[in-house]
């Protein structure tokens, strides 16, 4: 079998244009619109482009985004208070701290200071917490999200399927194998989360219908671990190096491609699969947050 693409930067392109006119609406009817702010601290390259994306697609699809660049000596206190300020804001609906933060600032205060109701990256507690026990209408986890989109609007169903997650982090491994399993028209699979403890991890594979590759490990992911006609989603991003690359290095993902494709029935690529999609579903939950603010306002 030779797998069929699934395309994340179509479907992300049809998410965005609902986003876009959902802006539109909200500018229109309440002479409000939607605004992120998004902080960088320090000069990682990646981070600066992560960065830039999100304001790029803000401006795209309408919503306000305020850039708060920091530079890398902040300290924590300096960076609760900007935090602090912006939580007050009525004007603006999300924030986000753009990770990783540098060594002085503790990941985990950060996440505990943005308020749970601008928390766009849904990475506070009260979100997490809301989002376990089944209430899927607050923010969603963007990356794990963005891949229940890929599997709904590609015609997978996932009720009764066995899925296996690859990766048990906070950001995508655990929340992803939480919606899989979620009694929810995204769920209602049987999961296996995997781990660098999983013993024959390969005996696992081999039974899933469904595998979510987050790891973190260049092409760790192999033909012969996957079941002929299985649907595999890419969530890694890793940079390795390629001398005939311009910039010398190129992107793969968690899944070695060329192997899986020749047994699964649908994979997604990298670039152009979970990736577009994580932003998709950070500028819908900034509309979220702004939806949320004109009920309460
Ligand atoms: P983390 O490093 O936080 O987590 C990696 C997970 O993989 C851990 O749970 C770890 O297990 C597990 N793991 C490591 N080695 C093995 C192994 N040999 N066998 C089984 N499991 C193993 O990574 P993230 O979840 O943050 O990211 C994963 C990937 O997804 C990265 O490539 C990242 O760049 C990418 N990513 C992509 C996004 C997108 O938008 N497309 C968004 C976020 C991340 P243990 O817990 O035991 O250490």
């Amino acid at each position: 079998m030779s797998a069929n693409l699934i395309n994340g930067n179509e479907i992300s392109k049809a998410v965005n244009a609902e986003t876009a006119a959902e802006v539109a609406e909200i500018v229109a009817k309440y002479g409000i619109r939607p605004a992120l702010a998004v902080i960088l601290v320090g000069e990682d390259p990646a981070s600066q482009v992560y960065v830039s994306r999100k304001d790029k697609k803000c401006a795209e699809l309408g919503i306000r985004s305020e850039k708060i660049v920091l530079p890398a000596d902040t300290s924590e206190a300096e960076l609760l208070a900007i935090i602090a300020k912006l939580n007050a804001d009525p004007s603006i609906h999300g924030i986000l701290v753009q990770s990783p933060v540098p060594k002085q600032i503790d990941e985990q205060s950060v996440v505990l200071a943005i308020d749970p109701a601008k928390d766009v990256d849904c990475f506070h507690p009260a979100n997490v917490g809301r989002m376990m026990l089944g209430d899927f209408s607050g923010f969603l986890p963007c990356t794990p999200w963005g891949v229940t989109v890929l599997l709904e609007r590609s015609g997978i169903i996932t009720r009764g399927r066995n899925a296996v997650v690859l990766g048990r982090s906070n950001i995508v491994g655990k929340p992803m194998a939480a919606m899989l399993a979620a009694k929810a028209p995204f769920g209602d699979a049987t999961v296996t989360v995997c781990h660098s403890h999983t013993r024959d991890l390969t005996a696992i594979t081999l039974q899933a219908d469904i595998i979510v590759a987050a790891l973190g490990i260049p092409r760790f992911l192999k033909g012969d671990q996957v079941k002929e006609g299985a649907v595999v989603i890419d969530v890694g991003i890793n940079r390795i190096p390629d001398p005939t690359a311009k910039n010398g290095c190129r992107l793969v993902g968690d899944v070695d491609f060329d192997s899986v494709a020749e047994k699964a029935s649908l994979i997604t690529p990298v670039p152009g699969g979970v990736g577009p999609m994580t932003i998709a579903m950070l500028m819908k939950n900034t509309l979220r947050a702004c939806r949320a603010a004109l009920k309460t306002a």
